[in-house]
């Protein structure tokens, strides 16, 4: 008999595939005494060989997805596993006290960890963190319990996992990985956000999908409405098949207006841009037609290696994906690190609650060398497209005024050296904070356009971690709550002449674009995959009854009632 479990669906579309579990396995290990010492040196140098060879693999799988940069950590990992200093402690250690190559194995990298981990020397830091990953996996072979890589999939398979995280997501093949299923996390994930702009049918926060799946077991994924079926009845499977095939249709219905402008039925124009994570991501703009980027999610090059980037390696990533988009409005967003995205080499204290911690602007403020080369990288690639910056996260007006302080410091220096900078650039912020919603009307003074991160601001209006399945429920981008926000942030912008746009989620969502027009958003900004059925969508609604419909949307009691409203009028 199937099993079915329900989850939150993340990614549209539909696989059928095998179970692929990607897990940690148990690499425990207890001291041991051993009488050949050559067969445990024979078991050490196979391990150290086999670990090679997969490092290689995933070093060259990371530089077709993500680039050089992102394959060096890699290189660094191959070269711990060469470094005499370390394998010949190890070797001496067995022949020595005559134990297992594996306790060995353990006891001298914690030490090497904890003598790297005690230095001043940032780089030699995190040279700690290398020798903890390599020895793992050296461990691993040794003890004949191989750490799977998300990289090294060669077939095609769909994953089950506890969590992944934005790195593994970014490593996922799209060739193999039809795709993936997991415990925990909600829409707003960014592993969710990834798979979507990847175009890969995902489910999260199912709870329990790993205490069920077991690898080879055929498995249904229902990205649409968060269906998972585990060992489906060959009727199950029939009916799959053919929602798969329906949807294949309706993919090339909403691929005819790949070029056409975005209008509603009576002729009124809106803007439909897309979020991107890399310049890996520019192919699916332009397939999926998008006018604009909405949101460039920055932190990604900063993430999955172990240093900062350097301001050439920044300045040619926004350069190309300006010069990419022709002209077309490029808005750039300032480092958003925190919360769900860690960078490690960063070497931040922990911290009780990271969503409401020391994150985005709030760090770049204060790290602000590090903040100074992401600006001039900014401002050197807006000589050649139309490039805007935001800052994410902003809370007050002093914050913002603060980072636009540091921005004109670099603008300055930068002219001052005779280099060329746009003097148009548009500045604005994030409105993902509800203080900064309830302040629009100040804000819009001085900023040139607001962008709604919806999927912060229902958070943080909600009080509900978006990271948590158990308070999925109170992810509500149609409760009045809501939508009274952004109705002050549109409205506040236009008192003053200036734009919003929307790049959370809810930018995207089939319920709220009709709720969204209505209340004069003037650009969406979604996942590439979801422009073209918006674009569809957007071009069977009037904007005047757009516009009674949030009306009544707005005097309702609760986010069900609103949902049902447009349902009945607009689905
Ligand atoms: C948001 O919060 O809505 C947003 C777009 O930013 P991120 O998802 O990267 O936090
Ligand atoms: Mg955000």
């Amino acid at each position: 008999m199937s099993n079915k479990f329900i989850g939150i669906g993340a990614s549209a579309g539909y696989a059928i595939g095998k179970v692929f579990r990607l897990e940690d396995p148990d690499l425990t290990v207890e001291k041991q005494n051993i009488s050949d010492v050559d067969d445990e040196i024979k078991l050490f140098n196979q391990s150290l060989e086999q670990s090679k060879k997969e490092l290689e693999i995933i070093k060259e799988k990371t530089k077709d997805q993500l680039g050089d940069e992102h394959a060096e950590i890699f290189s660094a990992h191959i070269l711990v596993l060469s470094d005499p200093e370390l394998v010949d402690t190890i070797r001496k250690k067995v022949s020595d006290e005559k134990i297992n190559v594996a306790y060995a194995l353990k006891e001298v990298s914690d030490q090497f960890v904890i003598m790297f981990e005690s230095m001043e020397n940032e780089y030699m830091k995190e040279r700690a963190a290398d020798i903890r990953d390599v020895s793992k996996r050296v461990l691993s072979h040794i003890l004949g319990k191989p750490i799977v890589s998300i990289a090294e999939i060669n077939e095609e398979v769909i994953i089950i996992a506890e969590d992944l995280t934005p790195s593994d997501t970014a490593q996922l093949d799209k060739k193999f990985v039809q795709g993936f299923v997991t415990d925990i996390g909600g829409r707003t994930s960014h592993s969710a956000i990834m798979s979507r702009s990847m175009e890969i049918p995902a489910v999260v926060g199912t709870k329990k999908i790993t205490d069920h799946a077991k690898n080879g077991e055929i498995i249904v994924v229902d990205g649409n409405d968060g269906t998972v079926i585990l060992n489906p009845t060959e009727e199950e499977l029939t009916e799959y098949k053919q929602k798969q095939n329906q949807f294949n249709e309706q993919k090339k219905e909403w691929a005819k207006l790949v070029n056409d402008k975005t209008k509603t039925n009576d002729g009124i124009q809106v803007e439909l841009a897309a979020n991107i994570g890399t310049p890996n991501d520019l192919d699916g703009v332009k397939n999926n037609g998008a006018e604009a980027i909405g949101l460039y999610r920055t932190e990604f090059l900063y993430m999955g290696r172990d240093e900062l980037p350097t301001e050439e390696e920044q300045f040619e990533a926004y350069k190309k994906v300006v010069e990419e988009m022709e002209g077309k409005p490029v808005v750039i967003r300032t480092l958003d690190i925190g919360g769900d995205k860690e960078l490690p080499y960063l070497d931040l204290p922990k911290e009780m609650n990271p969503f409401l911690g020391f994150r985005a602007i709030r760090l770049c403020l204060e790290k602000d060398d590090m903040f100074r080369t992401q600006l001039r990288a900014l401002l050197r690639a807006s000589a050649y497209g139309n490039l805007k910056i935001m800052f994410p996260m902003i809370a007050t007006l002093e914050e913002f005024r603060e980072a636009k302080k540091f921005l004109e410091e670099e603008r300055q220096s930068l002219l001052n050296s005779g280099v060329e900078v746009r003097n148009d650039i548009e500045i604005g912020i994030m409105v993902e904070i509800p203080s900064t919603a309830v302040m629009a009307g100040q804000f819009a003074k001085e900023v040139d356009f607001f962008s709604i991160g919806t999927n912060d601001l229902i958070q943080y209006t909600m009080a509900a971690d978006r990271m948590n399945e158990r308070v999925s429920y109170l992810y509500q981008p149609y409760n009045p709550a809501i939508l009274n926000l952004v109705k002050m942030v549109i409205d506040a912008s236009h008192k003053e002449g200036k734009w919003t746009g929307m790049c959370g989620e809810m930018a995207g969502d089939t319920v709220a674009i009709p709720l969204l027009l209505g209340l004069g958003l003037d650009e969406f900004s979604m996942s590439a995959t979801s422009i073209l059925p918006a674009r569809s969508q957007i071009a069977s609604i009037k904007k005047g009854d757009a516009e009674k419909l949030v009306t009544k949307a707005l005097q309702l009691n609760t986010s069900d009632e609103v949902k049902e409203l447009v349902e009945e009028q607009f689905l």
